[in-house]
């Protein structure tokens, strides 16, 4: 078994974000962007900072942002939330352990799929929660109703989905969300849904939302980050949104893991999700060109890129790229002798691990992308 999950092991993300600190590599492995996020929202957190409280917020999340939450998901996604069906946490991280922590039983099955966010495991067991992982495989990354039913048990309590999937960087299909709504209603589950990446899609893809399809309004915690929505990973402010029988017990696990999350970020928070629509457009494309810029460069040296729909991430394919070793040698090959760190997908597998893919962040200027590039000129 993965050794991060046998024991509270380091992450693979600070893991290798060490690694390029000691190296001197440049950091395509953790994924952040390099650039300084939207100047009004900064501007909006600077100005709370100073003119407004710093006295504990309320509980739940000040209304403007859980009124924005709402709001935002109604212009964006067509969603009909209610403000009272918003948690504010601090990042989605922090959700997704509240939401865990409340949902999950000693003895309740969860259904998890790997590649997982190196998350979920850790605190599904922590909280005596027995994981049922679906495997899902290179390229295409796809959830089979075979696969689906095969870890179904009169046990079976919450389903964790992240769409779109970081590592992969694939979105579910409308038939996958299907599948996985019908499971939900079939089996009584709860769905998670970690929905962080949700702004960050390519080609003109929208995101859609589980807690939209039939039966799923009442059973769905639907998690997102505003890290993530204004590329500002520092900041830890996310929220959690579920119907109220849900989001009253989602609140009593808040309460006692942090209470609160700093007043003025959410407050920026609350101001940007009110930005025009251009603005996320505009975020999408960014991202979208840089992707475009590395996959480019990295298929001119030779490498395989998987396709990426979403995230601020692209994988190559180790074997279609004849590289004639596993994905974690060549990570430490890379950031070693090339001079650039990169996350092994093997580490986002509990047990039976693909192992011949890596995940490299694209979030990042155009020059530092050609540099890592041309430091990829070696080959292993
Ligand atoms: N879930 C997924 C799938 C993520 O990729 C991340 C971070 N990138 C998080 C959760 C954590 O989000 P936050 O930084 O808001 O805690
Ligand atoms: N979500 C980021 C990634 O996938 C990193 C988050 C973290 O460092 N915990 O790279």
């Amino acid at each position: 078994m993965n050794p991060l999950y046998t024991s509270l092991g380091t992450t693979i993300f600070e893991t290798m974000s060490a690694r390029a600190r000691a190296t001197g590599a440049i950091n395509l492995g953790q994924g952040f962007p390099d650039g300084r996020g939207p100047e009004d929202v900064l501007a909006e957190a600077a100005r709370a900072l100073v003119e407004d409280s710093n006295q504990y917020p309320p509980m739940l999340g000040i209304p403007a942002l859980r009124e924005a939450v709402a709001a935002h998901y109604s212009v964006h996604q067509g969603l009909d939330l209610t403000p009272a069906e918003v948690v504010v946490t601090s990042g989605a991280t922090e959700a997704l352990a509240a939401a865990i922590l409340a949902l999950v039983s000693p003895g309740d099955e969860v259904v998890m799929f790997q590649p997982l966010y190196d998350a979920y495991w850790p605190l599904i067991v922590r909280a005596g929660g027995v994981p049922k992982l679906v495997r899902l495989e290179p390229p295409e990354w796809r959830i089979t109703a075979k696969a689906l039913s095969a870890v179904a048990s009169a046990r079976t309590k919450l389903v964790i989905v992240n769409s779109p999937l970081n590592p992969t960087a694939t979105m579910a299909s409308d038939a996958e969300l299907a599948l996985l709504a019908d499971f939900c209603v079939a089996h009584d589950a709860i769905a998670i849904c970690d929905e962080v990446w949700e702004h960050v899609v390519f080609d003109g893809r929208t995101h859609r939302s589980l807690i939209g399809l039939p039966g799923m309004r009442e059973r769905t915690v639907k998690i997102g980050s505003a890290g993530k929505i204004f590329s500002l990973t520092g900041w830890k402010v996310g929220w959690m949104c579920a119907a109220p029988r849900i989001a009253a017990v989602l609140a009593k696990a808040h309460q006692f893991l942090t209470f609160t999350t700093p007043p003025n970020l959410q407050a920026a928070a609350a101001y940007g999700l009110g930005k025009d629509v251009a603005y996320f457009e505009g975020m999408r494309a960014a991202f979208q060109r840089s992707r475009d810029r590395l996959a480019a460069g990295l298929t001119g040296l030779g490498y395989a890129v998987l396709p990426s729909a979403a995230t601020y991430f692209l994988s190559i394919d180790l074997d279609r790229s004849g590289v004639g070793m596993g994905d974690i040698a060549f990570c430490e090959w890379l950031v070693e002798e090339a001079g650039v760190a990169s996350i092994p997908v093997s580490a986002f597998y509990v047990e039976a691990p693909v192992t011949n893919v890596v995940r490299l962040c694209f979030a990042k200027a155009d020059a530092t992308l050609d540099e890592a590039l041309e430091r990829m000129r070696v080959r292993p």
